[in-house]
């Protein structure tokens, strides 16, 4: 049997994401247990006392299907956006709406427009419908928002066959945002026939002045889909929750190929209490603060150059290849996460951590450097 000929066509050529390493994997491999993971921009505070009270509180139904239609977190985050509830669209992570939209909106025959360096599922999620991916070249180092998405190239590369255009605001791996107002005139100038999905994975963590949060731009255009999760500043990436924001047409449409039970019942009901707990999210926003200080403290000490970020983590230049110090990192216990498999192997992504994770990391990059 030739299975690369069974395989299909979109499938073929496709690189599987690459997660960050696993604490338990380094474990194993060092025989060691003070491991420090700032790999996957996790929230180093984990889930809310909310969130993890409504998790305990629910263990009795996991006998139980899911609410396939998540009723109550629906109604909730309705509510949240000023928003009827069949704008919302709950998935198994963000991630799951984003292989939604490619699966209900690309075919072999279409194209989805993203920047260099956006945010990898993108393009994983165009090519396994067998649409192409047109990947528009980014800014450049020297832009004073270095490999962040280049709006105007982005616009001139949306073609007739382009259905989707991806941007992540801010984006992983390398911070960047782009001002409301130049992402306000991107939304209103393009066809109104090409679905704009903005992925806000990090909106809680923004504070620029000019980043702000697009979700209410849905009513005004019905061509823009805006996708949240709850992996990120609400600590509860082990759930799989995300959503997304749309006018109700296109959501239909990605509610036709949704998987009945998408979102489990321990999901549902942390992420739902994990919306209502604003001191957890405020405590981690200010230790995301205090985090991004240190690590860019850090890396001035040790000449090192970042790109601006809205995120819990920084996109470090380390000025020579990457990996020699990704691996000397792992072998005293920190695991970041390198970005090679973006195009960049001189960067290393670093999320944010608790103080004393900081320090670690400090340690560790000065015995690798010095
Ligand atoms: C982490 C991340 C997501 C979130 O993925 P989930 O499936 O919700 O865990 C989405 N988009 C970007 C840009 C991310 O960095």
């Amino acid at each position: 049997m030739n299975v690369a000929k069974l395989a299909a066509p979109g499938v073929q050529h496709l690189v599987p994401y690459k997660p960050g390493k696993p604490i338990q994997e380094l474990q194993r491999e060092l025989g060691i247990d003070n491991i420090t993971k700032l790999a996957s921009n996790e929230n180093p505070l984990g889930p809310g006392e909310l969130a993890k009270k409504a998790i305990a509180n629910n263990l009795h139904e996991l006998g139980f299907y899911p609410d396939g239609g998540a009723f109550e977190l629906t109604q909730a985050l309705a509510s949240k956006h000023h928003v009827d509830s069949d704008w919302v669209t709950c998935g198994n992570g963000s991630n799951d709406v984003l292989v939604m939209l490619a699966e209900a909106f690309l075919t072999p025959n279409d194209a989805a427009v993203m920047s260099q360096y956006a945010f990898a599922v993108y393009h994983i999620a165009t090519q396994a419908v067998g649409a192409t991916s047109i990947i528009v070249p980014a800014n450049g180092p020297d832009h004073d928002m270095p490999y962040g998405h280049d709006l105007k190239a982005m616009g001139e590369a949306v073609d007739d066959n382009t259905k989707i255009v991806f941007i992540a605001n801010p984006n992983n791996p390398t911070g960047t945002w782009l001002s409301e107002s130049s992402l306000r005139d991107f939304v209103s100038k393009l066809p109104s026939e090409v679905l704009i999905v903005i992925d806000q994975a990090y909106v809680d963590y923004g504070s620029a002045p000019d980043y702000g949060d697009v979700g209410s731009w849905v009513k005004e255009f019905p061509n823009l889909l805006v996708t949240y999760t709850f992996s990120k500043i609400h600590g509860l990436a082990a759930l799989r929750s995300g959503y997304s924001i749309s006018h109700p047409g296109v959501a239909d449409y990605l509610n036709r190929v949704r998987q009945p039970f998408n979102v489990n019942t321990v999901a549902q009901v942390a992420s739902l209490a994990a919306l209502e707990d604003h001191t957890h999210v405020q405590r981690s926003r200010d230790l995301n603060a205090a985090g991004l200080n240190s690590l860019r403290a850090i890396c001035d000490e040790l000449d090192l150059q970042y790109a601006p970020t809205q995120c819990n983590f920084l996109l470090v230049d380390c000025g020579r290849p990457a990996q020699p110090l990704f691996d000397a990192l792992l072998k005293l216990g920190i695991i970041v996460r390198p970005v090679d498999n973006y195009g960049l192997p001189n960067h290393l992504r670093i999320s944010t951590g608790t103080e004393s994770q900081n320090d670690a990391l400090l340690g560790a990059l000065r015995r690798v450097l010095g």
